[in-house]
């Protein structure tokens, strides 16, 4: 027998207009290229996402077909989160951060029919566009004053594309299942592979993302979105924030430590999300120049996802800028969000030690996530936050394959994604990565977690930043090798590094050498490109 309730798609267009009808006046600030601050509301935002939707429709734009982007986070891309899944076109963020070659890669691979780009990226358009064999037209997310002296053929100007759009737009009932967005992961071999989310992927990691034990977001928010709208869709957070009436702030390109301060002081900002290498930056940025967060700002979360969070930054952030940090677990084939760091009630009377300790753990599951850790065999392992095995994730907003089937199998034989990620999950649900399967270091036969070493270097106050990768030794095929970036004016000897160490690390887990570098490489996602530090160090003997 079926239930007899109403049956409604989960749609993209139905976010926005529940935001229309509940909190239309709710603001998105977006600082612009020229520094200034861009206030606008969720009303503005639906009208001009109806009046893209319009303009999307005039261009001969159908549905599936998909609307690239290159684009910072700010107003004008929001509209495009909308308008373009809402019309039922498929919004495809490009990072910009990648090299050329692989951004043509990806435009072409997904076919994209317009690419949408910010001024900033006009020179990359102009280089790009002749070997875009797709894309009919270029749109500059600008004013016809503010337009590039680019030579680029059919360029367009958004403002006029959409000023003289109707102001109405009737979203069509679309099938929930089908695509509303698609994303690039960009691994370390290989082409970069596509994950294209559902309207009702979309809908559901939202409400996931929303509740207490996810990241508790409600219209009691000012929410910084430092995770770029151009990778996993900014967490999803565009869509949950328009879901319960949050406050957006949304920075543009200027992601340093002074500008991020300067925005979370003006907008009062009471949760703000990024990756921690973003809040390693904040957190020197204050140091350097003596600022007082807690007298300063409101803010009261800050979710650290995308890399392991050392706990010594998890403790600046809960004792100088007296926020709580939430560490999250996730991947790009996970819409991300799989896991989030919050406390039990048995936690309640922890110490400051304790709390610390805890919130270095990625978290327990939100409901619609499933995850087991398996062995070699695929056996799955206790839950007895000791032994550590593969960690295999299943649920309705993760990924069945990679877009055109291209990119190998992300499943299992039962239907479990293989993350790639090495884990324990304890008694009570708590999930802590160790390490990337191909990142562990291999000694003697048993793992040396690289993360966990990161961490307690991190803890030193010298060490601004720090990586382990492993390299080859005669009798245990790989050690441990500890590279280093120093805080400015600040020095540290190997020896003192390792003394440091000796008390935090099994014995057998501590570094047989330490390198002091300038600058760890990153990814455009913002994660230590350890592939790119082997290959640095492949010489290097012990
Ligand atoms: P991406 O698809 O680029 O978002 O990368 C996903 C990968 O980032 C995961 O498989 C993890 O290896 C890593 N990752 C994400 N969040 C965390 C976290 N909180 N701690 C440790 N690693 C993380």
């Amino acid at each position: 027998m079926l239930g007899l309730m109403q049956d409604h798609p989960l749609l993209i267009s139905s976010v926005l207009e529940h935001a229309l009808c509940s909190h239309p006046q709710v603001e998105i600030a977006s600082r612009l290229q020229d520094g200034t601050v861009h206030h606008c509301t969720y009303a503005d935002i639906g009208q001009r996402a109806k009046q893209l939707a319009n303009a999307l429709t005039n261009l001969g734009v159908q549905p599936g077909e998909r609307i690239g982007t290159l684009a910072w986070n700010g107003y004008r891309h929001m509209e495009m989160f909308y308008g373009v899944s809402g019309m039922g076109a498929v919004l495809h963020t490009i990072n910009p951060r990648l090299f050329a070659e692989q951004i043509e890669f990806i435009a072409n691979h997904a076919e994209d029919q317009y690419l949408f780009f910010d001024l900033s990226f006009a020179a990359l358009i102009e280089q790009l566009a002749p070997r875009l064999t797709t894309v009919k037209a270029f749109v500059a997310l600008a004013e016809r004053s503010q337009m590039p002296p680019i030579v680029v053929p059919n360029l367009l100007c958004y403002e006029d594309l959409i000023g003289d759009e109707p102001e109405t737009f009737a979203w069509p009932c679309l099938d929930e299942r089908v695509a509303a967005s698609l994303c690039y992961t960009s691994g370390t071999t290989g082409n970069p592979k596509g994950v294209l989310y559902s309207h009702r992927s979309t809908l559901l990691h939202s409400m996931a993302t929303c509740t207490p034990d996810g990241f508790n977001l409600s219209s009691a928010d000012t929410a910084l979105l430092v995770v770029p709208m151009f990778h996993v869709n900014a967490w999803g957070m565009p869509y949950a924030a328009a879901m319960c009436g949050a406050r957006l702030v949304l920075p543009g390109a200027d992601l340093d430590g002074a500008s991020l301060y300067d925005l979370m002081q003006r907008e009062r900002v009471t949760l703000a999300l990024g990756v921690p290498t973003v809040w390693m930056t904040l957190q020197q940025h204050v140091q350097n120049a003596g600022l007082m967060p807690t007298a300063d700002l409101c803010l009261n979360r800050v979710v650290m996802g995308g890399a392991a969070a050392p706990r010594s930054l998890v403790e600046t952030f809960e004792t100088r800028f007296d926020a709580r940090v939430l560490q999250a677990w996730g991947m790009t084939e996970m819409s991300p969000l799989g896991t989030v760091c919050n406390a039990l009630p048995k936690h309640r009377d922890a110490s400051l030690d304790e709390r610390i300790d805890l919130q270095a753990k990625q978290g327990r599951v939100l409901f619609g996530v499933r995850i087991k850790i398996v062995d070699a065999d695929g056996a799955e392992l206790p839950r007895d936050g000791k032994a550590s095995g593969h960690l295999r994730v299943k649920g309705p907003w993760i990924a069945s394959q990679y877009y055109r089937g291209e990119g190998g199998d992300l499943l299992d034989e039962q239907g479990w994604l293989m993350t790639g990620d090495i884990a324990t999950i304890d008694p009570d649900g708590y999930m802590q990565i160790t390490d990337r399967v191909k990142d562990v270091i291999k000694s003697g036969g048993e793992w040396i977690s690289s993360i966990d070493l990161e961490n307690a270097a991190c803890g030193h106050p010298a060490v601004a930043e720090a990586a382990v990768i492993g390299v080859p030794h005669p009798k245990w095929q790989e050690r441990p090798l500890l590279v280093v970036v120093l805080k400015q004016g600040m020095l540290a000897t190997r020896d003192e590094l390792l003394g440091f160490l000796q008390s935090r690390v099994a014995k057998w887990w501590l570094p047989d050498a330490v390198a002091f570098v300038e600058a760890l490489p990153y990814t455009a996602t913002g994660k230590v490109q350890k592939m790119k530090l082997r290959e640095q160090f492949r010489d290097y003997r012990l």
